[in-house]
This record gives C-alpha cells, sequence and structure tokens, in this order.
C-alpha cells in the first residue's frame, strides 16, 4: 500500500500537512520531538490522526512511503539520516500540497524582504478583487488552507528550508529578492550551497511562467541559469532593464512586453531603498498576472507594513522608537541605517549567527552616535564597533530602551535593528519587538 505519509513536526505546516494528508484519505501519523503546542494537539486529536511528541517512533516512521518534514528540522537528524538511508523521499509541505490545487502559484523568496514583499503582493491580488489566498512561511499554513479554502490564486513566501525539499513543484510566478548570507549553520558554511537552494524557486518553470529578480544582486546574476525557459522580467535600482522595473530620477517604470507604468517613487509608502526593491517586485508580479495599473498603484502608495519590519511605533519628545526586531542579520541593519535620515541611537545584539560585520561599519561611523548591545554576550559587538562609537551594555529590553532613550536627543531616533536572533532573551524576534514597544510605553 503506498498510503502511509509521516509529518515530522507539529507546528503550523505540519499540523496544516496532517489535516489535508488525512482529508486525502492516508494513513497518516505525526511524530515531534518536542512538545506540541495545545491548539495544534487540539486540532490532531479533532481530525482523528494519530500523533506522538517528545519522541520519534522509528518503527513506524520508518515504516513511511513519504515524510513531510517541517522547514525547522535539518536534515541531519538521525530519523530523517535513516529514512534517507531506506530511499523514503522526504518533501516539504509546500510539495506535498501543491499536489492538491489548481491554483496559480506567485512564490516569492530572497534572504530579506520575504513577508514584506509577500503580504505586499497579496493585497494588490486582494484589491484586485482575486480569489486569493497568503500562506508559505507567513500566516495559516498552505497545506490547511488547500485542505479547508483553497483560492484561485496562492501567494507564498518560501524559505530555502522549504525549497530544500521541493522537487516537482513549480511556481507559475517566481519572485527571487536578493541572495545574502544567511543561515550559514544549515549549509555547511558554503554559500554556494545556500544560493543553490535560493535557485530552486524557478524549478520546473516552462516559457509560460514568469522569473522576476533582482538584477544589482551579483549572486542572482551570476548563478541563475541561462537557458531557463521562463519569461524573465528583472528589477533595479541601478541600471535601466528593457522589460522588467527599474529607476529613472524619481519615478520607478514597470515595463512589460503590454505596457508601461510609472509611480513616483515618493509615493510608495514604505521607507527605504529595499522597499523600492521589495514595491518593484511585488508590481511586476502584479502586471504579469494582469492586475490594472490603478490598483497597483493605489496598493503600494497606501499599504502600511508589517509590524516588526521598520516599524515606526511612537514619537516622544520629538525621539522616534523604530521597530526593526525582525532584522536578523547584518544585511537588513545596513538597509535600516540606510533609510533613517536622523542621527540614531542603535540597540543591536543577541544570537551571533556567525555575522560578518564590515558592510555596515561605514553606516554605524556615520549615522550611529550610540549603540546599546542587548545580549548575553556582547563580545563581538564589542570587537567590531568599540573603536567606531560608545557602546552601552544591557541584558534587558526595559534598561536598553532607557538607555537608548537617554543618550538620543529631540530630533534623534532608537532603533532596535539587532542583526542576530533572538533566542538568547526572547522566545522569538516578535516577543523581542513586542517587550521593545511595552518598554517604550513604559518611559
Ligand atoms: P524576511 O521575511 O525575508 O525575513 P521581512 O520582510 O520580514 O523579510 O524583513 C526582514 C528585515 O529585512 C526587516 O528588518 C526589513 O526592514 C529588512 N528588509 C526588508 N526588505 C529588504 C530587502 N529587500 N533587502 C534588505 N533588507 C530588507
Amino acid at each position: 500500500m503506498q498510503n502511509k505519509v509521516v509529518i515530522l513536526g507539529a507546528g503550523e505546516s505540519g499540523v496544516g500537512a496532517a489535516i489535508l494528508a488525512k482529508k486525502q484519505n492516508f494513513d497518516v501519523f505525526v511524530s515531534d520531538f518536542s512538545e506540541i503546542k495545545g491548539h495544534y494537539k487540539d486540532d490532531l486529536l479533532k481530525n482523528d490522526i494519530a500523533f506522538e511528541e517528545k519522541q520519534h517512533s522509528e518503527g513506524i516512521i520508518l515504516q513511511a512511503n513519504e515524510i513531510i518534514k517541517s522547514p525547522g528540522i535539518p536534515d541531519t537528524v538521525s530519523i530523517l539520516q535513516k529514512a534517507k538511508a531506506k530511499n523514503i523521499p522526504v518533501v516539504s509541505e509546500i510539495e506535498f500540497a501543491a499536489r492538491y490545487t489548481k491554483a496559480k502559484m506567485i512564490c516569492i523568496t530572497g534572504s530579506n524582504g520575504k513577508t514584506t514583499t509577500t503580504i505586499l503582493t497579496y493585497e494588490i491580488f486582494k484589491n484586485a478583487g482575486l480569489s486569493v489566498g497568503l500562506a508559505g512561511n507567513v500566516g495559516e499554513s498552505f497545506a490547511k488552507q488547500v485542505a479547508y479554502d483553497d483560492f484561485e490564486y496562492y501567494i507564498l513566501e518560501l524559505s530555502s528550508f522549504q525549497l530544500d525539499n521541493m522537487y516537482d513543484f513549480k511556481a507559475d510566478t517566481a519572485v527571487l529578492l536578493n541572495i545574502t548570507p544567511d543561515h550559514m549553520d544549515r549549509y555547511d558554511n558554503n554559500f554556494l550551497k545556500y544560493v543553490e537552494s535560493k535557485l530552486k524557486i524557478t524549478q520546473n518553470q516552462t516559457q509560460n511562467d514568469y522569473f522576476i529578480y533582482n538584477t544589482d544582486d551579483e549572486a542572482i546574476t551570476t548563478n541563475i541559469n541561462k537557458n531557463m525557459k521562463a519569461k524573465k522580467y528583472p528589477f533595479s535600482i541601478k541600471v535601466d532593464v528593457e522589460q522588467g522595473a527599474y529607476l529613472e530620477d524619481e519615478k520607478i517604470a514597470f515595463n512589460t512586453n503590454e505596457t508601461y507604468f510609472e509611480i513616483m517613487a515618493k509615493d510608495i509608502s514604505l521607507v527605504g531603498k529595499h522597499n523600492i526593491y521589495n514595491s518593484m517586485a511585488a508590481a511586476l508580479a502584479a502586471k504579469v498576472n494582469h492586475i490594472k495599473d490603478p490598483i497597483i498603484r493605489k496598493t503600494l502608495s497606501t499599504f502600511k507594513g508589517v509590524e516588526h519590519r521598520l516599524e515606526l511605533f511612537q514619537t516622544i519628545r520629538g525621539i522616534k522608537f523604530i521597530n526593526d526586531s525582525k532584522a536578523t542579520n547584518v544585511n537588513s541593519v545596513w538597509y535600516a541605517l540606510e533609510a533613517i535620515e536622523t542621527p540614531i541611537v542603535l540597540i543591536m545584539g543577541g544570537t551571533d549567527k556567525g555575522n560578518d560585520y564590515t558592510i555596515i561599519k561605514k553606516l554605524i561611523r556615520t549615522k550611529v552616535k550610540a549603540i546599546v548591545a542587548l545580549g548575553v554576550d556582547n563580545t563581538k559587538i564589542q570587537q567590531n564597533f568599540k573603536d567606531i562609537v560608545p557602546i552601552i551594555e544591557s541584558k534587558s529590553m526595559d534598561n536598553a530602551v532607557l538607555e537608548a532613550y537617554k543618550l538620543a536627543d529631540e530630533g534623534e531616533t532608537v532603533l532596535l535593528s539587532p542583526a542576530c536572533a533572538s533566542f538568547d532573551l526572547f522566545e522569538n524576534y516578535i516577543d523581542r519587538g513586542q517587550k521593545f514597544k511595552e518598554a517604550v510605553r513604559k518611559l
């Protein structure tokens, strides 16, 4: 019998996959090595799905015809090595769920800007009145939506971890925002392996599909398959492109075979160069799917942005407090510093992911008046910046915000943009951003 499916990991994607697999009449078993969160356990019970927690029962798991793996689990864990030795196929929830929908897939990946661009694209499609779902790394799992709703279009945010376990999946529209070092620990510290994983977004594309990509990004332009069949739509803020999007003086121009359309850069609601890129990518994805220009223009100029991404939270006594807790790598901090025009007191630090701080040193020197280092171990921040700016160390958000407030003057900005993961002091980046806001409220 070819119907035994085992799902590893009972979070949003795993539970979604289990619900869909059950609906498709598979014999489903869910296994999580940690404790399963209450509401996910309820979902499994409600749907009569067999599961275990705090263990992996090899006897059951290695009988599977296929394993669906949550993106958080690395391939190196012992149970997956054993599955590999037995030639059991291991796929991601996205690969599995895509088999059960005929919807058009608009898929977005990159090292930074995925969530912002995915939600912006989704808003444009929704404003156009289309039947569209938002999934992947954001919101409700793709599999659960395929099981319960199914839409005509999905806007999917895809991480490299998801792409790693995708084989037959095809994006009708693929968007690649940028590739800069991140998660090197999961790619044997080999940047090219990570690049290859991101480029899987174009796999299986045909001449009827679209590939939208950042042509200012060398890691992309030197590694893309020059013979790919998909129609290419590059975007750039440095050079003009024949077909795609580019910056011309103060305008962003969009050129597709069918139409030309432009919008003033100042009319885009999100600030910073990175958001020009994100807006170009989202608008091109909308244009190749035939959404009308006025809808694209209106959404680009009214989009409020996403929480924890360069979010202007409050202004107190003329000091702006900006929450950029989602800036978990150095590149995203570069864009934050670049976008802010006032002197900055920067709260940064956390769990280091092998950061190379070279690219932000110049901006730190010119724009940052002091750093508040917020982490259990601040050694690397000290080593890199102690000769450039004053550094104050802190071990709690309340204290860090208070110190930053004391250091900032009217007309300046306190920016939380950590360049690091949050797990040393917080549950995740959302918890860190919320604690920042609570601390600001207390001032
Ligand atoms: P992701 O989902 O890829 O992590 P987000 O949209 O959540 O991306 O943004 C993460 C961080 O990166 C935020 O600090 C944001 O300001 C910054 N950022 C957003 N878009 C870009 C981009 N195109 N290039 C570099 N940094 C970006």
